[in-house]
């Protein structure tokens, strides 16, 4: 059974220690891909993940200023930014978007998003969002800067309710889900989980953080994303094999991979 993990921060000084141990424990327990998230500390090191990827054939990239980054932004960074989406590796522009959870101030936060969706545009990538305590803001955006190009838009650790869900995909954004779908209070991002059809949901863990259930308190690693992909399929009142199956499918269909979705003979949905 193969599963991806479609968001990580395969960087993080949490995996310090024993980084190559955490990617050997994930591949272990069948996880294909890894998409180690680029937004690093910041500007300058946005290479942080496109490292990672050189360094595993099945690990590969985004590149991005994190919302609340931008304030470290220079002259040359999106420029830079631009540079670094010819890496072969790098599939997408991200995470970026809006976070008034911290203090950014939005007005520098907002043409900065816009203007990597422009990037991202022009080199006809998707992009992956973060969006938090700025629902309205980040979809307002999307609908006017990103959904016209038709390209790829991978909401990153969705977190909303079914109606915010049903948003997303009219405007045909995936979701992602990760750990926040198997804690005790997260019954709304349960209920979106359910609704989202099959051809539009990802798994992924934002390790080092929103650890799953069980490990819930711990460090989280891409490991744990079949966690996530057991309480998905519950929910989803779909086989463990066939959740998998279909989230890989359509990681690879959205990042451009050569896709496998053959299905085993007598399985049908
Ligand atoms: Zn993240």
């Amino acid at each position: 059974m193969d599963f991806v993990d479609s968001h990580c921060h395969l960087d993080d000084r949490k995996f310090d220690g024993d980084r190559d141990a955490t990617i050997a424990r994930a591949r272990a327990v069948g996880v294909k891909y890894m998409l180690s998230i680029g937004t690093g500390d910041g500007p300058p090191g946005l290479e942080a993940a496109v490292r990672m990827a050189d360094r595993f054939p099945f690990v590969y990239a985004t590149v991005g200023v994190h919302p609340n980054d931008v304030s470290k932004i220079a002259e040359n960074t999106f420029e830079n930014l631009a540079e670094l989406l010819r890496h072969p590796k790098v599939k997408a522009v991200g995470e970026i978007g809006l976070d008034y959870h911290w203090d950014t101030p939005k007005e520098i936060q907002t043409p900065a998003f816009i203007k990597q969706m422009q990037i991202a545009a022009e080199a006809k990538m998707p992009i992956v969002i973060h969006t938090r305590d700025a629902w309205r803001d980040t979809l307002d955006l999307l609908r006017e800067h990103w959904a016209p190009t038709g390209l790829g838009c991978l909401m990153h650790c969705f977190s909303g309710d079914a109606e915010q869900a049903r948003e997303c995909l009219d405007l045909g954004f995936h979701l992602a889900f990760g750990g926040v779908t198997t804690y005790p209070k997260a019954a709304e991002v349960r209920e979106a989980a359910r609704m989202a059809p099959s051809d539009r949901i990802m798994l992924e863990t934002d390790s080092p953080y929103l650890t799953p259930v069980p490990h819930r308190g711990q460090r989280n690693e891409p490991a744990y994303v079949v966690h996530t992909a057991k309480a998905v399929a519950e929910i989803r009142g779909v086989p463990l094999e066939q959740l998998a199956r279909e989230t890989t499918a359509n990681f690879e269909r959205f990042f451009g991979f050569p896709v496998q979705e053959s299905q085993p003979p007598g399985v049908t949905h």
